[in-house]
C-alpha cells in the first residue's frame, strides 16, 4: 500500500509539472451551513440526535466501477497554493454521477463555467463533483449511490479524455477522497504516458 501510494504521488506530482491543474472550483456560493448536521444525519439515516463525531458514513467512489484514477489527490502547502483539491477519475460523457455518501444536495450549478453538484454529507464533509449536471435538487436528501447527475460533455485538464473531479473538504481542508474510501475499492491507477 505504502509503495502504491508513493507512485500515485510520483505521478501526481508529474501531472502538476506537466500542465496547470485549476482542478477544483472555489466553494460554490451555495451554503451548507443552511442545513444543520442533525437535518444531514436524519436526511441519510444516520439517527437523529448522534453527534457529529459519531457519525459514521461509508463512502464508495461516485461512479460505477471500474474506476479508474487519472490524476491523484495532491494536498495544497498552503490554502492559496497549487494542488490539486480532489481526485479525478476516468468517465465518459453523460456517465451516471453518484452520491459518495448519504447527505444532502447543496448546490447544483455553474462554478467559474463548470457544474458542480455539491452533496453535503451528516459528518460534516462535502463532496463536490465536476463537470456534472445535477438531477437533484438543491435541498433533496440522497443516499449513498444515488444517482445525482451526469457528467457534462465539457473539456477539463484531462482533456482530451473526461474525467470525474471528486472533492472532499471537512471544513475548510481538503481530502484525499480515496482515503475515506474503505479498501480503495475496485480502482485502477492509470499511468499517465499511456
Ligand atoms: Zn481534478
Amino acid at each position: 500500500m505504502t509503495s502504491t501510494l508513493a507512485v500515485v504521488g510520483a505521478a501526481a506530482a508529474f501531472a502538476l509539472a506537466a500542465s496547470a491543474l485549476t482542478c477544483g472550483s472555489p466553494a460554490p456560493a451555495g451554503s451548507p451551513t443552511a442545513f444543520d448536521r442533525a437535518t444531514l444525519a436524519a436526511a441519510a439515516g444516520a439517527g437523529a440526535g448522534a453527534g457529529a463525531g459519531a457519525v459514521t458514513l461509508t463512502y464508495a467512489p461516485p461512479l460505477d466501477p471500474p474506476v479508474t484514477v487519472m490524476h491523484a489527490f495532491d494536498a495544497p502547502p498552503a490554502p492559496w497554493a497549487a494542488g490539486h483539491r480532489g481526485v479525478d477519475l476516468a468517465a465518459s460523457d453523460g456517465a451516471p454521477v453518484l452520491a459518495p455518501a448519504g447527505g444532502i444536495v447543496t448546490f447544483a450549478g455553474p462554478v467559474a463555467g463548470r457544474p458542480v453538484v455539491v452533496v453535503s454529507h451528516p459528518d460534516g464533509r462535502r463532496s463536490s463533483l465536476e463537470p456534472v449536471i445535477g438531477s437533484v435538487p438543491v435541498g433533496e436528501p440522497v443516499t449513498g449511490g444515488q444517482l445525482v447527475g451526469t457528467l457534462a460533455d465539457i473539456a477539463t485538464h484531462c482533456a482530451p479524455r473526461r474525467c470525474l473531479h471528486w472533492g472532499v473538504r471537512d471544513g475548510d481542508t481538503y481530502l484525499d477522497p480515496m482515503s475515506l474510501l474503505p479498501l480503495h475499492g475496485p480502482v485502477v491507477l492509470l499511468p499517465l504516458d499511456e
